[in-house]
């Protein structure tokens, strides 16, 4: 828990991501110097699903990121969940995006030797956690993404949008409050993307904050909230969702 006690009714509104004047610049100081982020104001609260658009090469990675505490900031402050990213060292940082962040990316990553439970599972660690209770969790996570029979087929046996459910139930093993998406959709065709997003809707009702980064305004136009990045500045779409009030949701 960090400022607002339970029961709080601002404790609902808290900001779980939160940014002030984020820099990030690649190089620092060489001919190859690369500012890929000026300047980043951006506050997402619990429970919201957000998009993050924009061209190729604009910063979204970049953003994603440091948000997912994979990378420092060069300038500026991020609150993930409250904690101040930047007071933490490595080992810190390591643990925080373990509690805090789910990873989807477009390729799903699975590794091909492995049953889809086994690489649900892989991200709690064999020494940590018992053999009984690692596969209870990561049989919860199949059965929350759909693919409850599923278990003991090889990704290869599995279509694409199948193998994408396998690597969100992956994402969701550690029970984060945080789902990062960069391209989630990108290697499905438009059907199988709406059953995707179907399920990132239903994270989000079960408290999930989910940052979507696309490149389709049909895919972005499901979620609460849209930014678009351009040379490394992100600005809000204005007239869509529910601004940056941060109260209630559109969805009904
Ligand atoms: P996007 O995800 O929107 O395509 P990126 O965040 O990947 O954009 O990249 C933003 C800019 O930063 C680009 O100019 C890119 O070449 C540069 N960049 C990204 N990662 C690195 C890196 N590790 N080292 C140097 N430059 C980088
Ligand atoms: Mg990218």
């Amino acid at each position: 828990m960090t400022i607002a006690a339970v029961g709080d009714p601002a404790n609902s509104r808290l900001a779980v991501i939160e940014t002030h004047a984020l820099g990030k610049v690649y190089s620092e100081g060489t001919e190859a110097e690369v500012i890929a982020l000026k300047g980043v104001e951006l506050k997402i609260h619990r429970g919201e699903f957000v998009a993050i658009m924009g061209p190729s090469g604009s910063g979204k990675s970049t953003l994603m990121n440091l948000v997912g505490c994979l990378d420092k900031p060069s300038s500026g402050s991020y609150l993930c969940d409250g904690v101040d990213v930047a007071t933490l060292d490595a080992e810190a940082r390591a643990l925080l995006r373990r509690d805090k962040i789910g990873f989807v990316f477009q390729g799903f990553n699975l590794l091909p030797r492995m049953s889809a439970l086994e690489n649900v599972a892989m991200p709690l660690g064999y020494a940590n956690v018992p053999r009984e209770e690692r596969l209870q969790r990561a049989h919860a996570a199949m059965t929350a993404v759909g693919l409850g029979t599923r278990e003991g087929h090889r990704p290869s046996e599995l279509s694409g949008g199948q193998q994408q459910r396998v690597a969100i139930a992956r994402a969701l093993i550690n029970r984060p409050p945080i789902l990062l998406a960069d391209e989630p959709t990108g290697a499905l065709d438009s059907r199988t993307g709406e059953e995707i997003l179907t399920l990132f809707k239903q994270l989000q009702a079960d408290d999930h904050t989910v940052v979507l980064i696309t490149h389709d305004p049909d895919v972005a136009q499901h979620c609460d909230r849209i930014f678009v990045m351009r040379d490394g500045e992100l600005h809000e779409q204005p007239g869509f969702g529910m601004g940056d009030s941060g109260l209630g949701h559109p969805r009904s």
